[in-house]
């Protein structure tokens, strides 16, 4: 027997057929914006629609560009990173792959996660440090206009290669038994070198975005906080630097970030996704 929809039936089934077909119009035009961010994030240097998801939230303005908490700016740069590409590597920070992990697990538990890797043949020296030229284009004109206001402004830092980490995170942990660090006889030592160094494949730094900054007559960087760059720069939510594409990397707020607060490490993200 052929079953025959009765009027009722037949307009639950047309209802239903309407629906399903407007969820799939509302989806193609969703992926179709999806495209569009992307290329548009191209341009910025970036292949992501995390970073569209992160900022479509209802956000206010602050002095004309997106306001953001602490928190929020945080994950603004893990959301663009994480898109980019990770680089296998071979890098051993100990011989023995158990010590390695024990690292790289407390490392996690204070929330640092692993970071791209820039790509090295994008890269370009200013002032004998490597970065990519539009963050040191940005900076340019960023100290420029600190400048107009007699505030000085230095680039102190830009990217840093595995290796490169790995010698600054041995030096400061000093002589160790590495198979005794299993047993954790070193994790006091371990948490106050992570209060400051990323293990190597864990720093901003690998990705070529994150600059540190200095101030002033002496380069301070550690005391950053307290210089009239930090002032200068945090004014209204950070709008000021936001205006040449950089956040704070680990602002003062934030817990679980990895490091304790940087207020002299900044991360370029381009002012596409700040406006
Ligand atoms: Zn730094």
């Amino acid at each position: 027997m052929i079953w025959k929809p009765s009027r009722d039936e037949g307009i639950l089934i047309s209802s239903a057929l309407v629906c399903i077909w407007m969820l799939l119009i509302v989806f193609i035009t969703q992926q179709q914006r999806y495209d569009y961010i992307i290329i548009n994030f191209q341009q910025e240097e970036y292949r992501t629609d995390a970073a569209y998801i992160h900022i479509s939230k209802q956000r206010a303005e602050c002095a004309g560009y997106y306001c953001f908490t602490d928190n929020e700016f945080v994950e603004l740069f893990d959301d663009l990173d994480e898109n980019r590409a990770y680089q296998e590597y071979d890098y051993t920070l100990f011989d023995n792959p158990d010590v390695n992990e024990y690292v790289n697990a407390i490392g996690e538990s204070r929330g640092y996660s692993r970071r791209s890797y820039a790509n090295e043949d994008e890269l370009i020296e200013y002032n004998d440090i490597l970065t990519y030229p539009f963050v040191r284009d940005a900076y340019v004109a960023l100290r420029n206009e600190m400048q107009q206001e007699q505030i000085s402004l230095h680039f102190v830092s830009g990217y840093r290669d595995f290796e490169d980490q790995k010698r600054i995170f041995l030096q400061k942990l000093g002589s160790t038994i590495p198979e005794r660090i299993l047993t954790g006889e070193y994790d006091e030592e371990l948490n106050s070198v992570l209060d400051k160094t990323a293990p190597p494949g864990y720093s901003k730094h690998h990705t070529g975005y994150a600059v540190d900054f200095g101030c002033g007559d002496n380069y301070l960087v550690f005391e950053f906080l307290e210089t009239e760059c930090y002032d200068w720069m945090s004014y209204e939510n950070f709008s000021r630097v936001k205006k040449y594409g950089f956040i704070p990397s680990y602002p003062q707020g934030v817990e679980y970030q990895g490091p304790n607060p940087e207020p002299w490490e900044y991360v370029w993200v381009g002012t596409g996704v700040l406006q």
